[in-house]
């Protein structure tokens, strides 16, 4: 599915492509030939597109064409190279997605409760080098709050976004991540803000969702690319 409902008014390509298998639910050749398969689907070229080895932490990488062989540690993703994409693998977190009003720089964020904790949103929007005011956000569909029940531990992580979260069971708490992904993006000065109203649990069958299926799934990959040379040929 690409997003052109958010993109309309720029030449910028992005999209979410559900329930992508893994390699611990399938054959590594399977995989490949799903992920090379949906974003032909598009028109993409699957070499043409980079997703950095995701650990939930707050690293941004600026990544060109030429790192598309390397194994990148991180959780953002930027590029001013028109030859290629960026994308997140998802299964309940946050994939968030960003460019520039002039559509000069995209970027893409694995945002779970750890990566928002430690500032990848924030790392991810330094790097695009940009004035906050010009850069547009895409939260992607990711755990809703009622969904999202987790213990008092990662709710200490969050004390300054307290409005976001609210009692469950016993000591268990309910964190909006959308909420706290907003609150941040719009501290930074990011106003132009889209985002999906899925929750990949609710909708078990529609999304991987790690909650429901737990690691016998795959992934979403969401993606974005400045429009250039990542076509098929
Ligand atoms: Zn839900």
């Amino acid at each position: 599915m690409l997003l052109s409902d958010w993109t309309k008014s720029y030449p910028i390509i992005a999209g979410v492509i559900p329930r992508l298998p893994h390699e611990r639910i399938a054959p590594k050749h399977e995989v490949t030939a799903a992920y090379r398969q949906e974003l032909h689907s598009h028109g993409l070229d699957y070499k043409r597109f980079i997703t950095g080895r995701q650990v939930h932490g707050c690293e941004a990488h600026i990544v060109t064409l030429g790192d598309v062989t390397r194994d990148l540690v991180c959780d953002g993703l930027v590029t001013r190279d028109a030859m290629l994409g960026v994308g997140i693998v998802t299964a309940d977190c946050l994939p968030v997605l960003f460019f520039d009003g002039n559509a000069t720089v995209v970027a893409a964020a694995h945002a779970g409760w750890r990566g928002l904790a430690g500032g990848i949103l924030e790392a991810t929007v330094k790097a695009m080098s940009m004035p906050h005011n010009n850069i547009h956000a895409y939260i992607g569909a990711a755990i809703c709050q009622d969904c999202f029940e987790v213990g008092p531990e990662v709710a200490e992580a969050f004390v300054e976004c307290d409005t976001h979260i609210k009692p469950g069971r016993g000591d268990r708490v309910h964190i909006d991540l959308y909420g706290i992904a907003t609150q941040q993006l719009q501290s930074l000065g990011i106003q132009n803000i889209t985002q999906s109203s899925d929750c990949t649990r609710c909708l078990h069958g529609k999304y991987w969702s790690h909650r429901h299926h737990g690691w016998q799934r795959g992934n979403q990959l969401t993606f974005i690319a400045l429009p250039g040379g990542i076509y098929c040929e």
